[in-house]
């Protein structure tokens, strides 16, 4: 990421809080959950003027890997390879969801069962897989990014938690 003045961090960051709200797009971890204030600005395309659709937020974590848990992952025969490339699915998976669903058209959220099975396919992995493992993490706090709700026609949705539907209390 190249060198951004204060002044551009915080027009950057105040870009970003106006379209999602703030969760690492790799662990899918809000503040309150990490325990921090802030997360990082991480900069994926370098491009001037600068643009707040080549940013993304991550906590220190996820910005900062340590060289030496790589070695780890990497250098432990137990794992294979197979259990290595699933190891990095999921953060493309999450990396998949937030683009989808922060879409403009979008709306800030997506048909559940379809997204089910899209983000299968491109993922690499099977429907449970998705539906068990990484779905749930991300939605079943009450500080996790999405939210799985119906529609007034029964269908499952995934929104970006805090843009969901009230629902109306009928008295
Ligand atoms: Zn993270």
């Amino acid at each position: 990421m190249g060198r951004l003045n204060g002044r551009e961090i915080k027009y950057i960051r105040e870009e970003l809080e106006k379209k999602y709200p703030e969760y690492c797009v790799n662990c899918g971890k809000t503040p309150k959950q990490l325990g921090v204030t802030k997360l990082e600005l991480h900069e994926i395309k370098y491009d001037r003027p600068l643009n707040s659709e080549n940013f993304i937020l991550l906590c220190k974590k996820c910005n900062h890997p340590k060289p030496q848990n790589v070695n780890l992952i990497v250098g432990t025969s137990s794992i294979t390879a197979e259990h290595r490339k699933n190891l990095e699915k999921e953060p493309f998976f999450r990396r998949l969801l937030h683009g989808e669903i922060m879409k403009p058209e979008n709306n800030f959220h997506l048909p559940y069962y379809e997204t089910l099975a899209w983000a299968a396919y491109e993922v690499g992995v099977s429907i449970d897989t998705i539906s068990r493992r990484y779905i749930p993490v991300l939605t079943d706090h009450p500080t996790s990014p999405y939210v799985t709700k119906a529609n007034n026609f029964g269908q499952m949705e995934i929104w970006v938690r805090g843009y969901e539907p009230v629902d109306e209390v009928l008295f």
